[in-house]
């Protein structure tokens, strides 16, 4: 049999309780999420607030207990719904971000965990914060915003070894005593995991490819 849950409990079985593993349910419909749910999990990972809006309240009435994290870009303007249905926020990455989600996690009253999201391989095109820059900006988003920073995450460059990328981040967040590190995909999340994630981010080796 090969399904989503099979496939869940194969890479739950190899992750072996070293890290948390955040099902990245992105483009998958509420009918394809509902069974993994049902087989046991409940940490899952979206990468638009708005996809993710139209999908997750109803799972979350049927199913207590959920936790969902935002692991895709989030703009100032989308905060408001990204605090109301989010649980975590994996992916602050500028000043602006920061004060949006302080500003409306006080008026909403919810204080959520944030994850720095690290541009680690320095890429043009790619978000997160530079690395010369994560020190000021950490500081920045504890003191200034009052952030409830867990940790970090990144996403290495497409090509070549993610391995001095994730060691990189592991350093960057011993060095800031954060305890979290968010890094690895269904590609690489056991270089990863070797390299001390503590949450693997596995999307296409649990619910199949993507169009
Ligand atoms: C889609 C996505 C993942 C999961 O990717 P897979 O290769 O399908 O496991 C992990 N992290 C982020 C930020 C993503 O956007």
């Amino acid at each position: 049999m090969d399904n989503a849950v099979t496939r869940l409990k194969g890479i739950a079985e190899q992750i072996a309780g070293r890290a948390k593993l955040v099902a990245v349910s992105k483009t998958y419909g509420v009918d394809d999420i509902a069974p993994v749910i049902v087989a046991g999990q409940m940490l899952f990972g979206e990468n638009r607030v708005q996809e993710a809006q139209a999908k997750w309240p109803q799972l979350q009435d049927r199913f207590k207990g959920i936790e969902l994290h935002l692991i895709g870009p989030l703009q100032s303007n989308k905060a408001a719904e990204a605090v109301a249905l989010f649980d975590v926020i994996q992916t602050v990455d500028r000043p602006k971000i920061a004060e949006a989600l302080s500003k409306e996690m006080q008026k909403q009253g919810r204080a959520l965990p944030c994850f720095v999201q690290v541009n680690i391989g320095r890429e043009a095109q790619k978000a997160g914060i530079a690395p010369e820059g994560l020190d000021d900006f950490l500081s920045l988003a504890h003191k200034v915003y009052g952030l409830n920073i867990a940790g970090l995450m990144c996403i290495p460059p497409l090509k070549g070894d993610p391995r001095a990328h994730f060691a990189e981040l592991r350093k960057m967040a011993v060095r800031n005593d954060l305890k979290q590190l968010s890094m690895g995909m269904s590609s690489d999340f056991e270089v990863a995991l070797e390299e001390g994630a503590t949450y693997v981010r596995v999307g296409s080796a649990i619910f199949g490819g993507r169009a």
